[in-house]
């Protein structure tokens, strides 16, 4: 029998959706971890998946070979991907007939009849119908799992209820057919398990498109939304949501509670540990996110909701290599309402996010990540109209509840480019002294 811990939401009658990424589904262990958790929940459930481990970044160098011919490496990448399945599924089911087996290399040989096709002219079309198979191959050896652990657990295809428009790798929902679906396939009978898929949805036509990289938190938003569900529940190899990521700072803080504002804010600033898409449809509707970690799934976490309070500790979010890119006409006329026009239609049309913009009469500054794929593009676009300038390599610091100690700590060995602040927030493009 099950000798963990009681934690959880034991007893909890209403509807829950659980989100788990591709760090605690990582190997044959972590999977049996995400079973006890979801076996200590008693009562309705949908259950998000995200892929393995880092197997997007694998399907990525996959769609990357297939479209550039490189035979070599691509057959050398699907056996990374292979190997690292089918030695999960092999520590998870010492039963070789067991149907797992077959369900997988199934999906595998799916995968590969897409790898021999010839590659279309669409890219993203391109890249939305092989990623996918990170989320179908995890969520099945979950389902499967949890079933020879003797829990009810059904395997949904997402695609059939998240109905989304054709902009393939960044697909917008359409929220009216999606509630409607998502009602009608997601239906509990008792204490049902539904697990699904995160990160992708389909056009009406049923063609697979995805929701951005690290989609899954969104796609748990998503279900929770249309289902109505009590909470949402993040399930992390952190605490919680922390106010700076431990990698750049030692002495971190757990945020035990946080607003949906302060939680939209730091997640549009880039504090990854959630998708910034997460919190409105949660909000909308006023369900309670959880970010708990799943190592410790005893302790409390983070509690997102509709709460209210005057200050919060300082969070600092660091955003790496980013591009300032300096935008001024040619002919000395002041940066107008027609100039403006022009360049935020370049950025769009690139589908380009803006970390920071300032303008004076004579320049208009933005700072964007350094896409490899889209700066060369962008840069080449603006030069047509305005002379341009670029420099790489440089630092954004966003500080929420800033004050002048906290800027000073980040500011060390820092030159300092770009500053913008308003009332409760500060960013500071920097270059690093070293
Ligand atoms: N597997 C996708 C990614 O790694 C989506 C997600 O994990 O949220 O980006
Ligand atoms: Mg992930």
């Amino acid at each position: 029998m099950n000798n963990v811990i009681i934690f959880g939401f034991k007893n909890e009658k209403s509807m829950l959706v659980y989100k788990f990424g591709g760090a605690s589904i990582k190997s044959a262990e972590a999977v049996r971890n995400v079973s006890d958790i979801i076996k200590n929940h008693s009562g309705k459930l949908a259950v998000v998946i995200s892929a393995m481990g880092k197997t997007t970044d694998n399907l990525e160098r996959i769609i990357e070979s297939y479209v550039n011919r490189d035979a070599e490496k691509l057959a050398s990448e699907m056996g990374v991907l292979k190997k690292y399945h089918f030695d999960i599924i092999e520590h998870l089911f010492e039963d070789k007939n067991h149907p797992v087996y077959a369900d997988i290399t199934e999906q595998l040989e799916e995968l590969g009849w897409i790898l021999e096709k010839e590659p279309s002219l669409s890219f993203d079309h391109d890249y939305d119908q092989i990623i996918c198979f990170g989320e179908i191959l995890s969520s099945k050896i979950v389902a499967h799992f949890l079933k020879s652990q003797h829990m009810e657990a059904k395997w949904i295809d997402i695609r059939f209820s998240i109905k989304t428009n054709n902009t393939y790798r960044e697909a917008r929902i359409n929220w009216e057919l999606t509630n409607r679906l998502v009602n009608e396939h997601f239906t509990f009978a008792k204490d049902d398990i539904l697990v699904t898929q995160g990160f992708m949805g389909s056009t009406i036509d049923n063609i697979t498109t995805t929701l951005g990289r690290e989609g899954s938190d969104y796609t748990g938003a998503i279900l929770s939304h249309a289902l109505g569900a009590k909470k949402l529940v993040i399930w992390k190899d952190v605490p919680g949501v922390l106010n700076a990521d431990p990698k750049w700072f030692d002495e971190t803080v757990l945020l035990e509670e946080l607003s949906y504002r302060d939680a939209i804010e730091l997640a549009y600033y880039g504090a990854s540990v959630i998708h910034p898409k997460t919190i409105k449809p949660l909000q909308n509707k006023n369900i309670d996110l959880h970010v708990k970690s799943f190592i410790h799934p005893e302790a409390k976490g983070t509690v997102i909701s509709n709460v209210e309070y005057e200050k919060l500790v300082p969070s600092f979010i660091f955003k790496m290599d980013q591009v300032l890119i300096r935008i001024s006409p040619e002919d000395f006329s002041f940066i107008a309402e027609d100039n403006l026009q022009t360049i935020f239609g370049i950025l769009s049309e690139n589908r380009v996010k803006i970390n920071l913009m300032q303008n004076t009469a004579l320049n208009f500054t933005i700072c964007i990540n350094n896409d490899k794929r889209k700066l060369p593009r962008i840069l080449e676009q603006l030069s047509e109209d305005f002379k341009v300038i670029h420099e790489n390599n440089l630092e954004l610091i966003t500080i929420r509840y800033f004050d002048e100690s906290t800027v000073e700590r980040v500011m060390k060995n820092k030159e300092l480019i770009l500053e913008h602040r308003d009332k409760k927030n500060i960013q500071l493009l920097v270059r690093d002294r070293g």
